[in-house]
């Protein structure tokens, strides 16, 4: 079947924590591929003009995947609902935007409890009506299909995600904001792929350098540095991988000597490194101002795209 997007997201979203000692050695998948840059993005990173949008609320509505017979391997909690929510909300409504739940429910289903990618739970959920026409609607299986090794899958602006109820659906989990901020427009820190050409995003933010390019590789973000993807460092994408560069973070402390393709080192704080947007171990979890910008102009001047998205908003604006 053919689908309507071309901007595929394979979200490799963190099981933070605890649980990140269970999490085998991932390795990635080209799954993920953008083909045009489909933004309304100013590049700004200005807080006041941040502060000058219209604070947003949407809904979301969590649907557990129980096996057929109505049980599960770890069936999804209201306080697993409960800590999620909090976990988006903590994230999001610094910049403006606010998450209400607009319920939860299960559906009992042994083929998509534990053995099914995000798009056969999708497809399945839309046929059979199972699906909150004014929310975003968040499939948690136990697990997805064997080789998957994302913890959350979403595509841009889609008004579906899944997040995977065995590691990722807990209190303090980036992985349900991370698949949000997919849903609003938002690229990985280390680039759009899952791999990355990390490299080709120059650590300058000189805009009057003529080797800034901040705004047209990596991200598109001014505001989040040049960076590797943690769980991957020795992987540059489609760029060969320097013979004596690696990175690994300890405590949110960025220790490695990767350069960008001029080779000019990487600087990041264990602010850049807990980006929700990234792949790390870190547990610090923000978005910056150009993300939210970014987020906001697509929520409100993204007319080609933001049809989902705008289905999702609560019917009462927050102020
Ligand atoms: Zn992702």
């Amino acid at each position: 079947m053919k689908r309507q997007t071309l901007y595929f997201i394979l979200s490799f979203c963190l099981p933070w924590l605890n649980s990140f000692a269970q999490l085998p050695r991932i390795k990635f998948q080209k799954a993920e591929s953008y083909n045009s840059y489909e933004s309304v993005y100013t590049g700004s990173v200005n807080p006041d003009y941040l502060a000058s949008f219209e604070p947003i609320s949407f809904n979301i509505y969590f649907w557990g995947i129980n096996r057929g017979d109505g049980t599960s391997e770890k069936p999804m909690t209201y306080n697993d609902v409960e800590g999620v929510m909090r976990s988006i909300n903590e994230v999001f409504n610094p910049h403006g935007i606010y998450f209400v739940l607009k319920g939860y429910s299960y559906v009992n289903n042994d083929a998509l409890n534990s053995g099914a990618t995000h798009w056969q739970i999708r497809d399945y959920m839309q046929q059979n009506k199972h699906i909150v026409s004014d929310a975003f609607n968040c499939f948690v299986p136990y697990d997805f299909k064997e080789g998957a090794s994302a913890n959350g899958w979403t595509e841009l602006f889609s008004k579906t995600l899944s997040i995977r109820m065995k590691w990722a659906f807990n209190y303090k989990s980036k992985s349900t904001p991370h698949e949000l901020g997919h849903i609003l427009g938002l690229y990985h820190t280390f680039g759009k792929s899952g791999n990355g050409d990390i490299i080709k995003e120059h650590v300058t933010r000189n805009p009057d350098d003529p080797n800034y390019n901040a705004l047209t590789e990596g991200d598109y973000i001014h505001d989040t540095p040049a960076m590797p993807n943690f769980f991957n460092p020795k992987s540059f994408g489609t760029v060969p991988k320097p013979p004596n560069q690696d990175a690994s973070v300890v405590d949110c402390i960025y220790i490695g000597n990767i350069t960008d393709e001029q080779g000019t080192p990487f600087v990041l704080t264990p602010y850049d490194v807990g980006n929700i947007m990234g792949y790390t171990p870190c547990k610090n979890a923000n978005f910056t101002p150009g993300q939210a910008i970014r987020m906001m102009e697509t929520i409100y001047f993204n007319e080609a795209k933001n049809k989902n998205i705008l289905e999702a908003k609560t019917k009462t604006l927050k102020k």
